[in-house]
């Protein structure tokens, strides 16, 4: 069993991949191809926000939104501890300092209520991660935003795919529930907005593991605002506003045609693979409850889903229970072992003893074995498996 099952899904899509990379080998334009402009254009279309940017990679989206806030050195930026480095690693680049707010215990992401305390004269910007594939408490997180001028930058490498409806507003009307069962956590009403289309700017990854992901490294930026998208573009192609025109600091941050063509090649499976990795999130909380009930999962709120980039729970003795799980067959990861603020690169930007949670999820978290093509039997065999090593 693999953690992430990349060969099914080229098997199933074997056809529209290769004869999508064809065409780019047959036309050549390997740098800003056509299929450049048109994956943006279709993630346009899937995301609802008005600019797609592709870029290199994840870690490069973040970099290339926090330069066009034009981040002054020593301006800050409020982030969550518990997530992949990148998301600190981009602010530093930038010249900015992270701070560090906890996250909440249930959901592991950021815990809104502590953002606001955060704040000072020198915040620029809030980056929530939408961790595991579940996006954060947007809704309060832009208000904060907007009350204090803010911008808030979507770190969603793990949640493209990912839908949130929010607090119900006096302008929306409650539309009939989505097709099929109601689904644990997912609210009935309305189509709700997607991962990367609910801030400033949103962040994906097409890293080969992520919800979405091409063969090597690639990334975009969502934002629906034409200036901001504007200077994307120009820093992703080194600062020119125009051909050998350098108006701005760039960097080499383009995506390759070819990986382009794979996500291309990829995406008309994509909706059913979301509705897939709901299903066996819902699921994997069902068969845990019955077969482990004591075991604590990662709580989904009531107005949003979760595309389950990583199926992780929480367990005490982590390491003694991989190893069975790792006896029975069944591979199991950690995202994320330590906190940045326990990070030897990060560790000046907090006390170790701040943010608690973290630390705490830091010890405990554990993914289990989650893509669009798990079967029915290998969950029922990997659930039977844990609830053994539980025991
Ligand atoms: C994967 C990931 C990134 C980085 O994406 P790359 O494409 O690998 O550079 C950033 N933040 C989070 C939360 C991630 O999971």
């Amino acid at each position: 069993m693999d953690f992430i099952d990349l060969k099914s899904q080229y098997a199933a899509l074997r056809d529209n991949i290769n004869s999508r990379i064809q065409a780019v080998l047959d036309h050549g334009q390997y740098i800003l191809g056509p299929e450049v402009e048109e994956m943006e254009a279709a993630l346009v279309a899937y995301s609802g926000a008005k600019h797609c940017i592709s870029v290199a990679s994840g870690t490069e989206a973040l970099l290339i939104c926090l330069m066009a806030l034009d981040l002054q050195p020593g301006d800050e930026v409020i982030t969550s501890p518990f997530t992949f480095a990148a998301t600190a690693e981009m602010i530093v680049l930038a010249g900015g300092v992270p701070v560090f707010v906890d996250i909440e215990a249930d959901t592991a992401n950021i815990d809104a209520t502590l953002i606001e305390a955060a704040i000072t004269a020198k915040t620029k910007a809030i980056m929530p991660v939408s961790l595991y594939g579940q996006v954060a408490d947007m809704d309060v997180i832009n208000a904060i935003a907007t009350k204090h001028g803010l911008a808030v930058i979507e770190d969603a490498a793990q949640s493209f795919g990912a839908t949130y409806w929010g607090a119900p507003t006096s302008a929306s009307t409650p539309a009939a529930p989505r097709g099929g069962a109601p689904a644990l956590g997912r609210p009935g009403g309305g189509p709700g907005k997607k991962s990367c289309n609910l801030s400033t700017f949103g962040c994906t990854s097409f890293f080969p593991s992520k919800p979405l992901g091409c063969y090597g490294d690639g990334g975009a930026i969502f934002t629906s605002d034409d200036r901001l998208a504007q200077a994307c573009r120009e820093i992703r192609t080194h600062g020119q506003s125009q051909r050998y025109l350098h108006t701005r600091l760039g960097v080499g941050g383009r995506m390759d045609t070819l990986q382009c063509a794979v996500v291309l090649g990829k995406l008309d499976r994509f909706s059913w693979e979301i509705e897939r990795r709901l299903a066996l999130g819902d699921a994997y909380a069902r068969k845990l409850q019955a077969a482990a009930p004591d075991l604590q999962r990662l709580a989904v709120r009531g107005d949003r889903d979760c595309v389950w980039a990583q199926y992780t729970v929480f367990v005490d003795d982590r390491d003694a229970v991989q190893a069975r799980l790792k006896q029975a067959g069944v591979p199991t990861a950690v995202h994320y072992p330590r906190p940045l603020h326990h990070q030897p690169a990060y560790a000046r930007y907090a006390q170790p003893e701040s943010c608690p949670h973290s630390v705490a999820a830091a010890s405990r978290v554990m993914s289990l074995p989650m893509s669009a093509d798990l079967t029915d039997a290998q969950q029922d065999q990997i659930v039977s498996a844990l609830a053994g090593a539980l025991r």
